[in-house]
């Protein structure tokens, strides 16, 4: 359920163009990376959709809101998703921080 929300293909795009408009740019929102700095062209429409509210508070008729979603990289993204319970953003960028400030 949680990836079939997060493929709702309309709200993402509706996201997208929302961040874009308001920032000019698709970027992370824990670590900043903006795949059209990395990939050009190839990658300036591209960013991942998270959909932060848990299972248990999503009822059938409930309907995502874009303040529910935010837009990961592929790998902050699969992070959060490597092993349950999943991360809260929060609780990922202290991981970043945590493993940086080790290194
Ligand atoms: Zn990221
Ligand atoms: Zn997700």
């Amino acid at each position: 359920l949680h990836c079939v929300r997060e493929r709702d293909q309309r709200l993402v795009k509706l996201k997208k163009a929302a961040v874009l408009k308001r920032h000019g740019m698709l970027a992370c929102e824990i670590c900043g990376f903006v795949f059209a700095r990395t990939y050009g062209k190839r990658g300036a429409d591209f960013i991942e959709c998270h959909h932060i509210l848990p299972l248990s508070a999503l009822g059938a008729v409930l309907k995502t809101k874009l303040d529910d979603l935010v837009l990961l990289c592929a790998n902050c993204h699969r992070m959060i998703h490597v092993a349950r319970p999943w991360l809260t953003i929060a609780e990922l960028r202290r991981v970043i921080d945590a493993a940086r400030s080790d290194a």
